[in-house]
């Protein structure tokens, strides 16, 4: 069974399927995708559209480049990489 997870853009609150969202009446086990549209974001109250799915194996945000051998001194650079926004297909 594949867990699905949705973070909210605006709060960071993670939608979990496996729990639901009980306090609005979603049953654990309900997919993302299958909650009613007028779902909104039980922590801040942003609609379904401003979710995006947390991939498991992208969930790392941050990556951190090794520093080059030959410039040991050299900053490490961090580099931001931007979660895929879920489209509306
Ligand atoms: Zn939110």
């Amino acid at each position: 069974m594949a867990i699905t997870k949705y973070t909210c853009l605006v709060c960071g609150y993670v939608y979990d399927s496996v729990h639901g969202d009980p306090d609005q009446g979603i049953a654990p086990g309900t997919l993302f995708d299958d909650l009613p549209e007028d779902w909104t974001c039980p922590k801040c109250g942003a609609p379904l559209m401003d979710f995006t799915e947390v991939v498991r194996n992208t969930s790392e945000v941050i990556i951190e480049e090794e520093p080059v051998k030959d410039e040991p001194t050299k900053v490490i650079k961090k580099k931001k990489v931007e979660l895929p926004k879920k489209n509306e297909e």
